[in-house]
C-alpha cells in the first residue's frame, strides 16, 4: 500500500492571523526533536515532534486564547485523513490532512464551514467535540478557582487533553486524575463537583461507573 507521508497544515498565526499553509513530510521529522512550522511573518506558528516514530506532538500557540494547546496524534491518525483542530472554545485553529484538501478547504471558508469541513472527511480531534469543551471550561474554572489540588499539597497542576479525556497531573508528584469526556454522561457527573483532589502517587479516573460508585 502507497502511504502518504506528506501533510499540508493551515494554521492560523497567533502574531498577524493570517493562515498559510505549511508543509511538512513524516520522514522529515528525528525522533524527539520538534521541527518549527512558520509563518509567512516570522513568527513560529507551531511546532511538531515525534516520540519514537508511534505519537506525534503538535504544540500550537492559539490565537484565540493564546495558550500553547498540544495535541498528540498515533502515526495512523495522522494518515487517515484530514484533521480539523480547535481552541477550546470550539474554534477551528489548524487543518491537517492532504495539501489539496487543505487549499480547497480554505478557499471555502467564506460558506457552509461545517457542510465543507464534511464534504472534504475532516474529523475532528475529539471524540465528541461539545462534551471536551464543556468539561475542559469546567475544568478550567475549577483550576482558577484553586479548586483542582494534590493530596501532597501541590497545586500546580498540568492539563493535557487527549481525543476521549483529560488527564490532570500534579507537576510535583506522579499523582494522576483522568476525566473521560465521551458523553454527555461525563459531563453531568462532573458538573456538580467543587474540587477535584488528586491522589498522591496515583492515577485514578472518574468516569459515570467510578463516579456512580463512591456516591
Ligand atoms: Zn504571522
Ligand atoms: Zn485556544
Ligand atoms: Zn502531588
Amino acid at each position: 500500500m502507497l502511504v502518504n507521508t506528506n501533510l499540508a497544515l493551515a494554521i492560523q498565526c497567533n502574531k498577524c492571523h493570517s493562515i498559510c499553509t505549511n508543509k511538512i513530510t513524516l520522514f522529515q521529522l528525528k525522533n524527539n526533536k520538534y521541527i518549527n512550522i512558520n509563518c509567512t511573518c516570522g513568527e513560529v506558528k507551531a511546532r511538531i515532534k515525534t516520540e519514537n516514530y508511534k505519537e506525534y506532538r503538535l504544540e500550537i500557540p492559539c490565537f484565540v486564547c493564546e495558550e500553547i494547546h498540544i495535541f498528540k496524534y498515533s502515526l495512523d491518525q495522522l494518515l487517515k485523513g484530514n484533521i480539523v483542530v480547535r481552541c477550546l472554545n470550539g474554534m477551528e485553529i489548524c487543518f491537517i490532512g492532504d495539501e489539496s484538501d487543505v487549499k480547497e478547504l480554505l478557499k471555502k471558508k467564506e460558506e457552509d464551514f461545517t457542510k465543507v469541513l464534511n464534504d472534504l472527511s475532516f474529523y475532528d480531534y475529539f471524540v465528541n467535540n461539545d462534551v471536551m469543551i464543556k468539561i475542559a471550561n469546567k475544568i478550567k474554572e475549577l483550576k482558577k478557582e484553586g479548586s483542582i489540588i494534590c493530596e501532597c499539597g501541590e497545586n500546580n497542576i498540568g492539563i493535557r487533553l487527549f481525543p476521549d479525556r483529560i488527564e490532570l497531573k500534579c507537576l510535583k508528584c506522579e499523582g494522576v486524575q483522568i476525566i473521560y469526556a465521551e458523553t454527555i454522561e461525563d459531563y453531568n457527573n462532573l458538573l456538580y463537583r467543587d474540587y477535584i483532589m488528586i491522589h498522591k502517587d496515583m492515577v485514578e479516573y472518574i468516569d459515570r461507573f467510578s463516579y456512580n460508585n463512591d456516591r
